[in-house]
């Protein structure tokens, strides 16, 4: 219990035992009359009671005399805590800031035993303005304590509800608060910490970041500096935090708060939002967009690395007539069975991209001629391999393919793809289901 409020309990079993009256309660009240009980004696009075603002008003409560109860209304609260018919009151008002009607009332009960008339009792009645202040102070305290709480409440709530990791270091720097999110993350117990002992465990997360190295850059350079903002994307694989930090300066220079707000759905969303921009919607491989950004930084890093690199067009033999035979829906399945088979029999690094129509175009890092026109005859094949199902048509499909190979230092990839699309052409003339590559004729079914 609060120290202030078992304070004004000693206050109330003095007053009670000094005055010899028969109940004592202490309550805060506001401008309607409206009361608390804080504290009272012999018994406890919990419930909220009206006080009748009549007699509040009308009385002069000044004298600090105990009067007759004939003429005042008693909340019944007080009346049945006392247990029989009120003889005398003595009301000791005490207002404070937001409680201005808030008092003690001693009340003498009818029957009590003659009132000893020693000075001791005289003594209390005249030390009245002093309990006036003893008590005035203490509900004061107590009052600031609770509005120190309610604020201390609210904020514990914000800190906690807030869907984000939090860790505030205070101005001194020497200590910091996190909450639960926060020891979650950095595996601490929620609460104070030494900065000390929440530097490590932050430092722990960040490297365990997929990009560590590249927040380790971001804050090097604010090593020494107080001053500083950041938002980084702290990447743990599984999960992203969007990091947000920056200074609070309260109560000293070195006040800092770090929010971790978890955006792994985000980035999921970003992610998939990307990946759709990059495939192709019927067949699912990589569209001509990420072919060709792909393409371009493969071709820089043949340059780089010297390493060869080839290109393949792919284009299904009379593909018009599939579609006029089996319908567009069947021409559709064809295309994802195609795109498929030439997918599973390629290596990890090649890719696959799907330009338009039955148009397909691969790439072969680090392929050189006699390799690419294995692949390319692998491919080849395995479109042939069996009958593609659709519905109830079982459709043969070929297709002829042509090659090209990076060469010389302006090669573009517009180039690579004309001279592929030229050797394709030649492949589709000379009988189509062939491989022709842009230095000749390769090979053939
Ligand atoms: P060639 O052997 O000379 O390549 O003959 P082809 O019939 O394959 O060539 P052409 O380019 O004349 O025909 C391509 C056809 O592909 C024409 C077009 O209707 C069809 N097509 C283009 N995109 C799609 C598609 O997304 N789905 C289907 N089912 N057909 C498509
Ligand atoms: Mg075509
Ligand atoms: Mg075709």
């Amino acid at each position: 219990m609060h120290r202030g409020y078992n304070g004004l309990q000693a206050l109330c079993r003095f007053a009670l035992a000094a005055s010899g009256a028969d109940l004592m309660v202490a309550f805060e009240a506001d401008i309607k009359g409206s009361a608390i009980p804080l504290s009272s004696a012999p018994i406890t009075i919990s419930q909220t009671f009206q006080l009748p603002s009549a007699y509040l008003d009308a009385l002069d409560w000044t004298d600090g005399m105990p009067r007759d109860i004939d003429d005042i209304r008693l909340p019944s609260a007080i009346l049945s805590a006392l247990g029989r018919p009120a003889r005398r009151l003595l009301f000791i008002p005490t207002p404070v800031a937001g409680a201005p009607r808030s008092g003690i009332i001693l009340l003498w009960g009818a029957n009590s035993p003659p009132e000893c008339d020693c000075p001791f009792r005289r003594g209390i009645i005249s030390s009245i303005p002093l309990l006036t202040d003893t008590f005035g102070q203490m509900l004061e305290g107590r009052r600031s304590a609770r509005q120190q709480r309610l604020i201390q409440d609210r904020f514990s709530d914000l800190f906690e509800t807030v869907p984000a990791a939090i860790v505030v270091l205070d101005g001194d720097g020497r200590t910091g608060l996190i909450n639960e999110r926060a020891a979650a993350l950095l595996d601490v117990a929620a609460g104070r910490h030494e900065s000390s002992a929440l530097a490590m465990p932050m430092r722990e997360l960040r490297r365990r970041c997929r990009n560590h190295e590249e927040l380790d850059t971001t804050f090097q350079a604010v090593i020494g500096k107080v001053d500083y903002e950041s938002k980084t994307l702290w990447d743990l694989g599984d999960r992203q935090f969007a990091v947000d930090t920056h200074p609070v300066h309260g109560d000293g220079q070195k006040g800092r708060i770090w929010l971790f707000s978890d955006v792994t759905a985000q980035q999921k969303v970003a992610a998939d939002l990307r990946s759709l921009a990059l495939s192709d919607a019927l067949t699912g491989i990589a569209n001509r967009r990420h072919f060709e950004e792909s393409a371009r930084i493969a071709i820089e890093t043949a340059r780089a690395t010297g390493k060869p690199l080839a290109l393949l067009m792919i284009d299904i033999d009379h593909f018009k007539s599939i579609n006029d035979s089996y319908g567009h829906p069947a021409g559709d399945e064809v295309l994802k069975v195609v795109a498929s088979r030439c997918s599973a029999a390629l290596r990890e690094d090649d890719l696959i991209a799907r330009l338009g129509g039955e148009e397909f175009v691969v790439l072969l890092p680090a392929t050189d001629a006699g390799e690419a026109t294995m692949i390319a005859e692998r491919l080849r094949a395995a479109i042939a391999n069996g009958a593609i199902s659709a519905g109830a048509a079982a459709i043969d499909v070929r297709a002829s393919i042509g090659g090209s190979l990076l060469a010389g230092s302006i090669d573009m990839l517009d180039m690579l793809l004309d001279r592929a699309d030229a050797a394709l052409y030649r492949a589709k003339r000379e009988g189509r289901n062939r491989v022709m590559f842009e230095s000749g004729d390769i090979g053939q079914a």
